[in-house]
């Protein structure tokens, strides 16, 4: 039985891999340089990491653009690269137990979601892609007599991969998984709180076939990421992660090769409940998983639930009993369903908008610290209702386990409150009109917009990105190959 003494003793017998992975194999950095990679769970050391900096940079991308250049990847018939990654994600779930523990150590994710969410939603993302590839067509435009055209798609180079702590695995597979199908290669820069799981995958890609060069991945900080974003030979950024450091990596690529940049950010979605919602305590269950779901820690997170007055009274007493369910617990019980905050840092700049919100708003439930384990930092959810849309706890990302509840009267205001934030991630609006869900589908600024649920089918199939501030490009479905390759036309006189 996977109970906790099953994972803690699992973790004890797990050997950490801390060094960069170039070239197809693993090193430490050029300089020797490390830093330390803690546990969230209680603040114990896990590992010492390599710190990449820019010689290590110089020698993935170098062996990145030499493999790319060699076709021993981006040469192979695509069904040929199917097979490679097919055969990962195989070793994946294979070693997925472990990954998933690693994952956990490293994040403070709940085990179960790391066993229920992370690692099968990685694999999935892998084979989604590996199938795509071999099944992708190019055009055949009309043309005037004489003429044959065609418009094809060609992998760009080498592609560099910066992503943050909150998915490690999952929100890498989103730009590798079709960046390689594609035929590119890459260099993986992960978070710095968690770099465990992709290096430790890296060995497992070159297990299943992946050749050396192809998939890169360094440990380091943000400067290693700023390295990639300058470098000169790096063909495309794709990113996940905070607004400032996409303006900061999309400022250094036109200052260097204009390379092409792709941005995944924040978010502060909106969760619209209409008085003639069908189900009342469908709509606050589901809106207390849509903010305290992984400690809060989600782009898409529902942080602000826009309630319509006349059903208020009702409605946030269930939202309230609702929460009870996301109390923290050991993130290695696999009855838990919240861990901890990522690190202190994160965990005093939560507690910095709590403080914030005590002024600014009404607190309902929530705002303490927990002691759980150790030194983690665990958090109690957290709601408040406000009564100014513009306040700063609503309208700033806060990426913790906080909710701000609003009240409005007509579609119109909860429409104009829903866009009036500098991000566009996603919304949901709940009602059984279907004239207002027309309305609200049309007119809500998001690049996901959920109807009658929420934080559903988060699946390969769609699109995820963002309107306004929260980005550019989709990751996931077809559309993600368009960031990751060039069109090329091809006219041939036949006559
Ligand atoms: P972050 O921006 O601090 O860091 C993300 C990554 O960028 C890390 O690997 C970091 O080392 C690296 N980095 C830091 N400075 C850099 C620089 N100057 N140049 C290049 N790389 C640099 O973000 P975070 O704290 O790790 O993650 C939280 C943020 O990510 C939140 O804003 C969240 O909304 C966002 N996010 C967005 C999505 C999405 O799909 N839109 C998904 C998950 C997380």
């Amino acid at each position: 039985m996977k109970d906790t003494t099953y994972w803690l003793q699992k973790a004890k017998d797990l050997r950490l891999e801390g060094r960069a992975f170039i070239d197809g194999a693993y090193a430490h950095a050029d300089d020797g340089a490390t830093f330390g990679s803690y546990s969230p769970i209680d603040g114990e050391p896990l590992a010492q990491v390599a710190l990449c900096a820019s010689a290590d940079v110089d020698k993935a991308v170098a062996a990145a653009r030499r493999s790319f250049e060699a076709g021993v990847w981006s040469g192979l018939a695509a069904r040929d690269r199917k097979a490679v990654l097919l055969k990962w994600a195989s070793l994946l779930e294979t070693h997925s137990d472990e990954l998933a523990l690693l994952e956990s150590l490293d994040s403070g994710k709940p085990i179960a979601d790391t066993t229920g969410g992370d690692l099968p939603g990685t694999i999935y993302c892998l084979r989604w892609f590996a199938e795509l590839i071999d099944k992708v067509h190019g055009e055949v435009p009309a043309t005037e007599p004489g003429f044959f055209g065609t418009v094809t798609c060609q992998p760009l180079g080498v592609v560099a991969a910066v992503v943050p702590w909150n998915y490690p695995l999952l929100m890498a597979a989103w730009k590798f998984a079709p960046a390689l199908a594609a035929g590119n290669s890459v260099v993986l820069k992960p978070s710095e709180k968690t770099p465990l799981s992709a290096l430790r995958i890296a060995g497992l890609a070159l297990e299943a076939g992946v050749p050396a060069g192809v998939f890169n991945v360094l440990g380091g900080d943000g400067a290693t990421g700023r390295a990639l974003s300058l470098h000169g030979d790096v063909d495309c950024i794709a990113f996940t992660g905070s607004g400032a450091v996409g303006r900061d990596i999309a400022r250094n690529a036109a200052t260097s090769n204009l390379k092409r940049v792709w941005l995944e950010l924040g978010g502060k979605s909106a969760n619209i409940v209409m008085a003639d919602c069908a189900d009342i305590g469908q709509a606050a269950r589901s809106a207390a998983a849509a903010i305290f779901a992984n400690m809060g820690q989600v782009c898409s997170a529902g942080s602000r639930l826009l309630v319509q007055r006349s059903i208020a009274d009702r409605l946030i007493p269930l939202l309230l009993d609702a929460t009870d369910a996301y109390q923290p617990g050991h993130p290695l019980d696999p009855d838990s369903v919240t861990g901890a905050i990522i690190d202190r840092a994160q965990f005093e700049r939560v507690c910095q908008y709590i403080a914030l919100g005590r002024q600014e708003a009404q607190l309902l439930k929530g705002g303490n610290p927990l002691s759980v384990v150790g030194e983690g930092a665990y958090l109690e959810p957290t709601i408040f209702l406000a009564e100014d849309a513009s306040a700063r706890i609503a309208t700033e990302e806060i990426f913790g386990p906080v909710l701000v509840v609003m009240l409005f009267d007509t579609l119109e205001e909860s429409i104009a409150i829903a866009n009036s934030t500098e991000y566009g991630l996603a919304a949901a609006i709940w009602s059984s009109d279907l004239k207002t869900i027309h309305t609200a589908t049309r007119q809500l600024k998001a690049g996901t917009v959920w109807v009658n649920c929420y934080d559903e089918l988060v699946d390969m199939n769609f699109p995820f990105g963002g309107f306004k501030e929260s980005g550019n490009g989709r990751d996931n479905s077809a559309h993600a190959l368009g960031k990751y390759t060039e069109l090329k036309s091809t006219i041939t006189r036949c006559g």
